[in-house]
């Protein structure tokens, strides 16, 4: 029997995760050791007996296999997990399921790097009277002691003033600190602080008593909790149907049980608004973490989780690792997101994740949507995920009213402009009533289609269904089989000349709009237009306020806003994400409509919506003009499964990189031959083929996809490969990357 090799850490606290030790497993013990069980091994010089976790296993060892030592024992699983042991199982989980290492995996989930220490800030506290304080005040003015004069104006506004503050922000050195000190005016306390203060609620919120499609979700959620039956739940709830009042209700019903709540929704939608709602709720049991948090602050709120100081964590992605002792439900808004998707290694999805981390909670765990991923919408149809509906608006009023226009049509009428005449009227007509305008512009995947003006023809690729991309070189190329083909200056279908790439930017948008409407206040929200800290909140609040007449912006103005004097919603060529080079262009295409639209009427005054289109009859922009999610349903999984594509069936995306391109072509290549060695049946092998993007900084790409309907099987296809790494001890001039069902295609 081979000998087997595990790599063991002692202590799982961050800082020790990359010094690992070998032990030899004793044969007996093979079958019981797997990634993430706990063992006990003797340890350092006295061989005391100590707890590790098994973080790999090998058949290789570089150490001197005479003197190396044994694991004693295996630790059987213990009938109340230990949260470590949860997040070990987790990692190995990842490890196993998304092909990275298990440190990597660590990494992610136990999210701290070295170096954070707990945050004891020293304060500086006066110790004189307000007049004491103005007499010294002058006579370090008189003396013109500048430094002391400050210090003692800051004393005199502030109650208490951190050490730090006063060095770092007012230029005051230590040794002024120092002088006070000596002369009593100030004493230093220290205390523990959070870096992160919970916010405080601020504002009325409305309150209301559920309807009755939001006390059924409720009352189905409560009940099976409360007989510990946990599942998963989608909640599909058209646009302003109420879903984030369910999401409160459940809450308080776990958090009343002594569990907590994880709340994960995208960073863009982390909005004011929505977080408010949870503060006036819950006040300070509540706390938000988000990207632009320093590594600190976040480890904070995560203590504070720890200790049982909070019950509830909202924030994106990373929020899911937060270390609550017992957590009860996982919630997951706006489940169809893309940014649920990690794309450093392991690529996770965030939506697994979860469920994987209810699962090892005891937890349920509710996505939510009002245009739920494919994916999920097909599991809950086929049972696996609880289906649970809210068809209407929450306060009653309607959905909006939505028109198509064919812009095909406007071009034979003469409007070359990128409005057209309906638009252009309703624009009029609002500006005129008061009423606030949002213009969409479509701009995802927008990565150089080629499409005709005329009639609305664009170049797919003939083996794919996916359209094709034009290079800087001129030439059409498909990403998923490598088809190339030299551009066109005619329509293949109508012979216009008119066929090309689309062009227009917000920022296009906002010169034309000014010319054609220049009394109306505009506002643009895009990526250069949000830059720094409070860019785009600030855009947000001065609409909110109605500053401005109109807000044009790209997908960001789409979630989570709620202007009630918006009437009036425009899309601008609705078409530009339905021919990105990948799979998921319609179900994009559906929900960024759907999202827009639903912008509009959100309150008393009642919403209009204009989708403006060069294909009106696709499938995906017929449905979402009608708000019709089960017959785009119906139309895109009928697609999936022909095409072979997820969650019909899975896909695996095998990346190589190196500097060298021949390199990764020679890697490539024998990874699709090893690949087909193994005859597994019904197993699809794409390529190899340039990546998407070819090259990065110098370091070129190539792809592998593997396609089978059992997505274990592709798991297995990782593990052999990865056990085929280890044996062929690969050069590291080549990298490879395990992408599972990717969310973009690369
Ligand atoms: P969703 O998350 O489904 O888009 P929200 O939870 O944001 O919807 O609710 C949309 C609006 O409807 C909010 O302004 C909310 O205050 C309001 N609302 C929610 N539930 C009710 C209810 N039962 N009665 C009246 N208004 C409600
Ligand atoms: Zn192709
Ligand atoms: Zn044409």
């Amino acid at each position: 029997m081979q000998e087997r090799y595990a790599s063991i850490i002692i202590d799982i606290s961050h800082e020790k995760l990359d010094r690992t030790f070998q032990y030899r497993i004793p044969e007996a013990l093979i079958p019981d050791v797997s990634l993430g069980c706990i063992v006990e091994i003797p340890f350092g010089k006295g061989n005391r007996i100590r707890r590790g976790y098994v973080v790999d296993i090998s058949a290789y060892t570089s150490y001197d296999k005479n003197k190396i030592k044994e694991i004693d024992r295996v630790v059987r699983k213990e009938r109340t997990r230990t949260s470590e042991a949860i997040w070990m199982e987790l990692a190995a989980w990842m490890k196993e399921n998304y092909g990275s290492t298990m440190i990597q995996a660590l990494k992610v989930v136990l999210p701290f790097h070295k170096n954070i220490t707990k945050k004891h800030e020293k304060r500086i506290r006066l110790l004189l009277t307000k007049g004491e304080i103005n007499e010294r005040l002058a006579e370090f003015a008189a003396k013109k002691q500048r430094a002391r004069e400050r210090l003692c104006r800051l004393l005199i506004e502030e109650d208490g003033i951190a050490c730090q503050d006063a060095i770092k922000n007012h230029k005051i050195t230590a040794q002024t600190i120092q002088y006070f000190l000596q002369q009593g005016i100030i004493e230093i306390g220290e205390k523990q602080i959070y870096r992160n203060p919970p916010m405080e609620a601020e504002g009325a919120v409305k309150s209301f008593s559920l309807n009755a499609r939001q006390k059924e979700a409720v009352q189905i959620i409560t009940g099976n909790y409360n007989r510990n039956i946990q599942k998963v739940y989608l909640l599909h709830g058209v646009t302003g149907s109420g879903k984030t009042e369910v999401y409160l209700e459940v809450i308080a019903h776990v958090i009343k049980g002594g569990r907590q709540a994880i709340v994960l929704l995208p960073e863009i939608a982390l909005t004011y608004q929505t977080v408010n709602r949870f503060y006036h709720r819950f006040g300070n049991r509540v706390s938000v973490v988000h990207s632009r948090m320093s590594q600190g602050e976040k480890y904070d709120q995560f203590e504070r989780a720890k200790k049982g100081e909070i019950d509830i964590v909202i924030g994106p992605r990373s929020a899911l690792f937060t270390p609550f002792p017992n957590i009860g439900i996982i919630i997951m808004d706006e489940e169809h997101e893309a940014s649920f998707k990690s794309e450093q290694m392991p690529k996770y999805h965030a939506r697994d994740v979860a469920i994987k981390l209810a699962e090892l909670n005891n937890a349920s765990v509710i996505l939510g949507s009002a245009t739920p991923s494919i994916n999920s919408y097909y599991l809950a149809v086929n049972q696996e995920y609880q289906l649970l509906t809210l068809p209407n608006r929450a306060a009653d009023n309607p959905l909006p009213h939505v028109t198509v226009v064919d812009m095909r049509e406007e071009l034979k009428k003469g409007n070359r402009s990128i409005f057209s005449d309906d638009l252009r009227t309703k624009i009029i007509d609002r500006l005129h009533k008061k009423e606030q305008i949002m213009l969409f512009l479509n701009r995802r995947g927008y990565a150089g289609f080629i499409s005709c003006r005329s009639c609305g023809f664009v170049m797919k690729c003939p083996h794919c269904d996916v359209s094709l991309c034009i290079h800087n070189d001129g030439k059409l190329v498909c990403h998923y089989c490598g088809y190339e083909t030299s551009t066109v200056t005619h329509c293949p279908s109508c012979h216009s000349k008119a066929i090309s790439g689309f062009k227009a930017g917000t920022q296009q948008v906002e010169e034309l709009m000014k010319k054609e409407f220049p009394e109306a206040g505009i506002l643009r929200m895009d990526m250069d237009s949000t830059k720094g800290k409070h860019g785009y909140a600030n855009i947000l609040s001065s609409f909110s306020k109605g500053e401005a007449d109109i807000l044009i912006g790209t997908q960001m103005i789409v979630k989570g806003h709620d202007f009630p004097r918006v009437t009036l919603v425009g899309i601008i060529a609705a078409d530009l994400s339905l021919y990105a080079n990948d799979y998921r262009a319609c179900e994009r295409t559906f929900q960024l409509l759907t999202q827009a639209a639903g912008r509009a009427g959100r309150d008393k005054l009642p919403g209009e919506v204009i989708i403006q289109t060069y294909s009106p009859d696709n499938y995906s922009i017929q449905a979402a003009a009608r708000q019709d999610y089960a017959s785009f349903y119906e139309q895109e999984i009928k697609f999936r499964s022909v095409a072979g594509y997820p969650p019909v069936a899975h896909l695996l995306c095998i990346l190589f990189t190196s500097k060298e391109e021949e390199k990764a072509a020679v890697k490539s290549l024998e990874f699709v031959n090893i690949i087909k060695s193994r005859e597994i049946k019904n197993l699809y092998v794409i390529g190899p083929c340039d990546a998407y993007i070819t090259k990065v900084k110098d370091v070129f790409r190539k792809v592998i996809y593997v396609k089978h309907t059992d997505n274990q099987r592709l798991v297995q296809i990782k593990d052999y490969l990865e056990s085929y790494m280890d044996q062929a001890s690969i050069s590291q001039s080549v990298y490879i990357q395990f992408d599972f069902d990717p969310i973009t295609m690369i």
